[in-house]
């Protein structure tokens, strides 16, 4: 029986060769064939695709674009995927609000240049942002390289469209950063990795471009004096708009495999360091800056123009698909420890015995571990080393994930790890938004 058949407002895929790469995305983990997968492209498709999954008891599995790295988008028995990527909208900012609309199907690349157009700024940079669909980022609440001073992609959605379990599309939120009557359902639905409904479109918070930069290449001889300057800089009252590092033995694998752009790369290790004040090209910003950064100062390089801050950015941009095509069977992980401890952290990781290299975003905590031979661990082994990853986090008053969310990879360690209470209320939450169960089926609860 064809259970998507005469789906009205839609376009539907069935032929095996076309669901194919639908199973996959970013991350390591692949689920079964959908039973098809769905382009709607009017709220008649949405009404009846729910109408129907609750019928016939199918589950709908939300995509924007696949560059998801938790399997959040990947298919479970018995699902039909919903691509959202011809959902209509039009972009628009509004000056005068300081916001842009725009629906789930726009790619971030598209919302941050509409923004930049009118000499606005949209903070949130997931190193996928040439790619990545905005719907795919409030539905993760994707973070990024300038989440170390603006926060992740929730801090910028004013409101959301949302299509319920009753088949209607709904709006929460209104364009202005002062709204509390009552709690806050636009947030609810920012992150909620699609098993609470789907988002179709969203108006998000705009501040003016910023005008200056300070891009700093910092390398280090001794890999571990990079570790305390997060918790340093931001105690002297350095906010970086982003710190980014590599180990040393990523850097040396982009140092003898990686494109040209980074084989010139300095250091043992190396971070990136940006500030995007006003006034942090001054005189007296650089003395103070220079200070703190004592004998890290060796070897720095600075940006002197914007060619030479895209140059230093391309690297950093290139490196998770670098290493992913190098590494294709290799997990990523993404845990969060304070910036306080992230020296302890790296101690203590060195005991674990977890075959494993690190880079990302060293100013806020959120750091890119990888077990590159994942794929030739046996699968006990790499659950024991995730595990010890896991809890390590955990113990310094960190989490699991810091941006790509919980999706299918690492559903059964947040099950098992996280406080009961803390899952107790999400299992209630998910009841009463989607009490049959039809939404992203099988992931993060
Ligand atoms: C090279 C590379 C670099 C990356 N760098 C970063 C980074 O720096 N920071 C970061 O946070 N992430 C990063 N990511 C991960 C990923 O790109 C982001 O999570 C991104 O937000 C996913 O967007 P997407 O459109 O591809 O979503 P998808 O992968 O299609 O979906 C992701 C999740 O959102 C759900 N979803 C998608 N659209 C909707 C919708 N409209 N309504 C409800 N649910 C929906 C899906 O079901 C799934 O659970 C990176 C990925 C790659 C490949």
């Amino acid at each position: 029986m064809d259970v998507l058949r005469d789906l009205p407002e839609a376009t539907v895929l069935r032929e095996p060769s076309d669901l194919e790469p639908f199973r996959r995305d970013e991350s390591h983990v692949q689920g079964p064939r959908p039973l098809a997968v769905v382009r709607p492209h009017g709220p008649a498709a949405l009404r009846e695709l729910v109408r129907r999954a609750k019928a016939e008891g199918f589950g709908l599995v939300p995509r924007g674009a696949g560059t998801g790295k938790a399997g959040g988008c990947v298919p479970t028995e018995r699902s039909v995927v919903v691509d959202l990527s011809a959902w209509p909208g039009s972009l628009q900012v509004s000056a005068q609000d300081l916001s842009l609309q725009a629906p789930a199907s726009a790619s971030l690349r598209d919302v941050k240049a509409a923004a930049e157009a009118e000499g606005f700024f949209y903070p949130p940079d997931p190193n996928s942002w040439e790619s990545c669909a905005l719907g795919g980022t409030l539905a993760t609440n994707a973070g990024g390289p300038n989440a170390c001073k603006y926060g992740m992609t929730r801090n910028w959605v004013l409101a959301v469209e949302a299509l319920l379990e009753d088949g209607e599309i709904h709006t929460f939120g209104i364009p202005s950063v002062k709204a509390n009557a009552g709690p806050n359902l636009t947030q609810l639905l920012v992150g909620s990795e699609g098993i609470f409904g789907l988002i179709l479109g969203a108006t998000l918070r705009l501040m003016p471009k910023p005008r200056e930069f300070t891009t700093l290449l910092l390398p280090t001889r001794h890999w571990a004096d990079l570790l305390d300057l997060p918790g340093r800089l931001c105690a002297a009252g350095y906010l970086p708009s982003a710190f980014e590092f590599f180990d040393p033995a990523v850097l040396a694998e982009l140092r003898a495999h990686g494109p040209e752009a980074a084989r010139r790369l300095p250091g043992e290790a190396l971070a990136i360091l940006e500030f995007d004040d006003r006034g942090c090209g001054s005189e007296t910003f650089l003395e103070g800056l220079l200070d703190l950064l004592g004998p890290l100062t060796e070897g720095l390089e600075m940006a002197t123009d914007e060619r030479q801050r895209q140059d230093i950015w391309a690297v950093r941009r290139l490196t998770s698909a670098f290493l992913k095509e190098r590494h294709p069977r290799k997990v990523s992980e993404d845990i969060v420890v304070p910036r306080s401890r992230l020296k302890d952290f790296f101690q203590r990781l060195e005991q674990l015995d977890i075959p494993s290299v690190s880079y990302g975003h060293l100013g806020d905590g959120n750091l890119h571990v990888n077990l590159l031979a994942a794929g030739e661990t046996a699968p006990e082994e790499l659950e024991r080393q995730l595990y010890d990853l896991f809890r390590l986090a955990l113990d310094l008053g960190g989490t699991l994930s810091g941006e790509h969310g919980i999706g299918l990879a690492k559903r059964e360690a947040f099950l098992a790890l996280s406080h009961p209470g803390h899952i107790q209320v999400l299992r209630a939450l998910k009841r009463a938004m989607d009490p049959c169960g039809i939404f992203n089926p099988g992931k993060v609860l």
